[in-house]
């Protein structure tokens, strides 16, 4: 039986890890490198004038007025984004709340019981059209007249709160929109403590079985011990956690390719609305109307346009599973020649959908970026049952998107959040 768990990290996967632990009565130390979580403060945004002129420099800025949100170039023109913070990458989230099990399925493992659990609990909605900006439902009638079958984007998100700013990534001031947070305001001082600024750096292997992490404090680095360990980093940190602890990690790194592209639309106002309203799938990627906010405010080929007439519709792509955290945790990422060729047929079907909406040129693409990281310690069709990859010693377990061995071209916080639940009913049957 487990008294004691150490979750590391508290975004999708840790949180709902560590919900499920408590609930059984298992006694949780979540540990979290990042700082409790606090959206951007909206005043900083009157510095828009100065990042239109270039004075901002690139987006490794917004870390800077927002630590929260971390970018890292993977390569000159791949923007790495995460959520590092309680709540992690939710907290920075559009509220998508989408089945994706892409890659997980083929291998027979089914999540519908867990992502319907999830959305229960935290409650799915659409937002009202009326609510949409003309430009929005001018761009939702032109895919659907192209056969694209666009459909309002489910949401966790409550309407009633929502303020139409459009800056979802930026945190929600009005607490309007889900985010793993909530689980964690369930379960601190009820059986979990929650230890932010606290970065854990390797796991502490004891006759073959983990008994503890090490941890990067701002008192020093300490070790703390449980019985069993869950990393719940992400698909890059818990992969940097195993690389410092010699367990091999898998080179399959994906990151679902973002690349929005801008056209003009006069006084469209884009920003007046949360982003992805509505969505059209295709095989290999989604097509959705996104204000981009990183390219309005860095992305040096967008700035000539003001904000008001800028009109995006990002073409979200399942990416290559082909990157690698290295040794020094450093992070290599290339997108294949397949990559570029599916995302050139997304982008040139959004460019006929936003001539068709009425939507000027010219049309710009934005910066390239993705904030979607699996795939580092995939399950293989042998671990379904156990739901944990075999090179993991005893003791040490991952519930995050680490997990999903496949790229999923879709919102991933609901798949981040099944895997770990699924985890945690493993854990409880068999230790
Ligand atoms: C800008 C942006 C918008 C997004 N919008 C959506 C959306 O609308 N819908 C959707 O479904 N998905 C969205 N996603 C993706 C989704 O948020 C993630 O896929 C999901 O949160 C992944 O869950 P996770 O548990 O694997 O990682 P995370 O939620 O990122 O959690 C990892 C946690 O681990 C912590 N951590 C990292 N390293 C360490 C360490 N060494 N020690 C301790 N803690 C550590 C991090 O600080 C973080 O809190 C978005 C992502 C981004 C970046």
């Amino acid at each position: 039986m487990i008294s004691t768990a150490i979750v590391v990290g508290s975004g999708a996967g840790g949180a709902t890890v560590a919900r499920e632990l408590v609930r059984h009565g298992v006694k949780v130390k979540i540990l979290e490198a990042g700082a409790p979580f606090s959206p951007l403060n909206r005043r900083l945004l009157q510095v828009y004038p100065l990042a239109r002129l270039g004075f901002l420099g690139t987006e490794k800025t917004i870390t800077r007025f927002f630590p929260h949100l971390k970018t890292s170039r993977l390569s000159q023109d791949l923007v790495m984004v995460r959520g590092l913070t309680t709540g992690g990458s939710t907290t920075i989230s559009c509220g998508n709340m989408v089945r994706a099990d892409r890659g997980l399925r083929e291998i027979g493992l089914d999540l519908s019981a867990e992502f319907k659990e999830i959305e229960n609990l935290v409650g799915i909605t659409t937002i009202p059209r009326e609510k949409w900006t003309p430009i929005t439902q001018q761009l939702f009638d032109a895919a659907f007249d192209l056969n694209l079958n666009p459909a309002p984007t489910p949401k966790a998100l409550n309407i009633e709160k929502c303020i139409s700013c459009g800056l979802c990534e930026l945190g929600c001031q009005e607490e309007a929109k889900w985010d793993a947070r909530s689980f964690l305001r369930e379960i601190v001082g009820k059986g979990a403590s929650l230890h932010t600024k606290n970065k854990v750096k390797n796991v502490i292997v004891e006759g073959g079985k983990v008994k503890g992490v090490e941890t990067k404090t701002p008192n020093g680095t300490t070790k703390v011990f449980g019985d069993v360990v869950v990393l719940a980093a992400g698909g890059v940190g818990t992969a940097q956690i195993l690389k410092a602890s010699g367990i091999p990690t898998r080179d399959g790194l994906w990151i679902d390719l973002v690349v929005t592209l801008g056209g003009i639309s006069e006084g469209a106002y884009q920003l007046k609305e949360a982003p992805m309203a509505w969505y059209a799938k295709k095989e290999n990627y989604i097509i959705s109307p996104y204000p981009d906010v990183l390219s309005v405010w860095f992305h040096k080929p967008w700035r000539k346009v003001p904000v008001k007439n800028r009109v995006g519709v990002m073409v979200k792509l399942a990416d290559a599973s082909n990157g690698k955290v290295l040794e020094d945790g450093s992070i290599s990422k290339e997108l294949t020649s397949g990559d570029i060729e599916e995302l050139e047929k997304g982008l040139s079907i959004t460019q006929r959908l936003m001539e068709k909406a009425g939507v000027g040129d010219p049309f710009l693409r934005g910066m390239f970026n993705g904030g979607h990281l699996g795939g580092t310690v995939p399950l293989d069709p042998g671990d379904v049952d156990s739901m944990k990859p075999q090179q993991l010693p005893e003791g040490l377990w991952v519930a995050d998107l680490s997990l999903a061995p496949s790229s999923q071209g879709m919102p991933t916080m609901l798949l981040a959040s099944a895997l770990a639940l699924r985890v945690a009913r493993k854990m409880l049957e068999v230790c």
